[in-house]
């Protein structure tokens, strides 16, 4: 099959990790007869320095163009002056509001080898393999009125939150989905005993379900859901939680795993059926100016936010489960990057780290590996 994919490295190690993951794609597609189109486009602060503006129309219509985008990282010192006009994050966000990307799935995966990286105990994160389904352009982030402004007793500020019916049931069809090609159960995130937005959430959760009678539905409170992601994170599926809620509770579960080099994630425009729904996909973590340029960023993220592009955009699951099969492989076979190595043990850089996954890819047969 042939496929046209937008990419987009973006700044920092979003360029070393992106090319990691074009060569796990390349691969993929030797292995199993099938022809990637990769295109490029500029985005975030190298499109500002090459073209004035964070998101060209360029990279916009290529992204439209294209099966699937593959994302990696904006941002960085050089553009972060805070009385600059444009942004590199607004790239980013004007690229998934544009795409109509309102589903972001981050999966948490805790692989055996790295559970000493984090800094839970062994025996809470045994079992855990959850992932986060967060809404990504409603609520808190983006409703109105959203303004500053001077009062006679000092400055005040506004954000709204406000969710229609139909963002609710559609990100909640997400989730359903999701818990049904899993192990079947779904916690949806609310504060429906303060808020209003919350307690039309849990209402539509409850409606939703009625449509699901296989998945187990639970509800629960989102400070509650923060303290059971680290004291039980292997009692969650899947996580459905608004735009705020998400976000937040998604970098609390990226402790779970390590590193956030060990995290992909996938923006949607729809549920995923039969495979198809057009996608962006990225490493969670940002450009790392801290590491930038010397080639030791892990680029496992990025192969694994390839490996959810495979699955969610372009069909082809087999070939999502053998990438990360490979990954899995490599990482029980002791190949660590510098954020996962413990003292004394040896550090891969970027490009040896793939090397190690393409080496597992290559010796897998081409059927479903377990
Ligand atoms: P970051 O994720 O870039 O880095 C946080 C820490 O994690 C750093 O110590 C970094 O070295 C480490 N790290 C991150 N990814 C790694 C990898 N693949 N391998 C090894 N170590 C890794 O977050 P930050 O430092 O808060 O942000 C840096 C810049 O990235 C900022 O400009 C921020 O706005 C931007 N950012 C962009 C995105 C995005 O494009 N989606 C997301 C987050 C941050």
């Amino acid at each position: 099959m042939e496929f046209k994919i937008a990419v987009m490295p973006g700044d920092g190690i979003g360029q070393e990790v992106i090319r990691e993951a074009v060569r796990a794609l390349e691969a993929v597609g030797k292995k199993y007869g099938h022809t990637f189109h990769c295109q490029y486009a500029d985005v975030g602060g190298i499109a500002i320095d090459r073209h004035g503006t964070p998101l060209p129309e360029e990279t916009m219509a290529l992204a439209k163009g294209s099966d699937a985008v593959l994302f990696g990282a904006v941002g960085g010192p050089k553009w972060d002056d805070p009385k600059v006009r444009v942004r590199p994050e607004e790239g980013l966000l004007t690229l998934r509001k544009g795409l109509g990307l309102f589903a972001n799935l981050r999966p948490i995966k805790v692989y055996p080898r790295l559970m000493e990286v984090s800094p839970i105990k062994r025996q809470v994160l045994q079992n855990t393999d959850l992932v986060v389904v967060r809404e990504l352009t409603g609520g808190l982030y983006f409703g109105r009125p959203k303004r500053r402004w001077q009062t006679s007793k000092g400055r005040r500020g506004v954000d709204t939150m406000s969710y229609s019916e139909a963002e609710i049931e559609r990100i909640l069809r997400v989730g359903f989905e999701l818990a049904r090609s899993r192990r079947k159960r779904l916690t949806s995130v609310d504060k429906a005993n303060i808020l209003e937005t919350s307690r039309l959430w849990r209402e539509v959760a409850m409606e939703v379900a009625k449509e699901y009678p296989d998945v187990a539905l639970d509800h629960l409170l989102v400070d509650t859901c923060a303290m059971q992601l680290i004291m039980n994170p292997s009692r969650f599926d899947v996580i459905v939680a608004e735009n705020t809620f998400g976000d937040i509770l998604t970098d609390e579960a990226a402790v779970l795993a390590g590193s956030m080099g060990m995290l992909p994630s996938a923006s949607l425009a729809g549920i995923p059926s039969g495979g198809r729904a057009l996608g962006l996909y990225e490493p969670v973590h940002g450009t790392a100016p801290d590491i930038a340029g010397r080639g030791i960023a892990n680029p496992l993220a990025a192969i694994l936010s390839v490996a959810l592009m495979l699955r969610y955009s372009l069909s082809l699951a087999e070939e999502a489960q053998a990438l990360e099969a490979a990954v899995a492989k490599a990482i029980d076979l002791g190949s660590k990057t510098a954020d996962l190595a413990l003292p004394g043990e040896m550090a891969l850089g970027t490009k040896r780290m793939t090397d190690k996954v393409l080496e597992r890819l290559e010796q897998q047969g081409t059927s479903v590996p377990t």
